[in-house]
């Protein structure tokens, strides 16, 4: 995923890539290839890149574990600067500085970045997802457990108790 940027012309130049997860060096969770739009803005002063990357990710659900996948997209800019002076105005994790004589950026690391940041950290297969039994681990959006059940139960004795009690103390 390399862009010739020896010899590119002054103004805007558009890009797109599709890379497989593997060529990236993305854990499994990424599953499906990654497709990157990309302008580059050159001037006088520095290469001006906007990436935008959209993938899949596949995740277990946090309360049932079923294995979703859902989209993830998400973007970053970087400038690319020949003086380190030119560097100091800018966000330093929005700019790298080209030695002389690099005619080639590179993507890859900052768009492995850029969807590594962007990783789901809470993911549910849908909101009214019963996960599943703490105790038997059964998936409760198939059915009730039986441990269920009991809990159930043991909560109606109790109440049947106190009823007998109070009609006891009643009589
Ligand atoms: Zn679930
Ligand atoms: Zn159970």
């Amino acid at each position: 995923m390399k862009i010739q940027v020896g010899g590119l012309s002054e103004g805007v130049h558009a890009y797109n890539f599709r890379i497989t997860p593997a060529e990236l060096g993305l854990p499994s969770e990424f599953p499906d290839g990654v497709d990157i739009t990309a302008t580059l803005e050159k001037t006088s002063r520095q290469l001006l890149l906007r990436a935008s990357v959209a993938t899949t990710v596949e995740v277990p659900c946090d309360r049932c574990v079923a294995l979703i996948r859902e989209p993830l997209g998400s973007g970053y800019q970087m400038h690319y600067v020949w003086e380190e002076t030119e560097a100091e105005r800018i966000d330093p994790s929005e700019v790298q500085v080209m030695p002389p004589g690099q005619t080639v950026i590179d993507l890859a690391d900052d768009v492995r970045q850029t969807l590594l940041l962007a990783f789901p950290l809470k993911n549910v297969c849908r909101e009214e997802c019963r996960g599943l039994c703490f105790r038997c681990g059964k998936n409760l959006n198939e059915g009730a457990c039986d441990c269920k059940e009991t809990l159930v139960d043991g909560r109606w004795d109790k109440l049947k108790e106190l009823q007998n009690n109070n009609s006891k103390q009643a009589g």
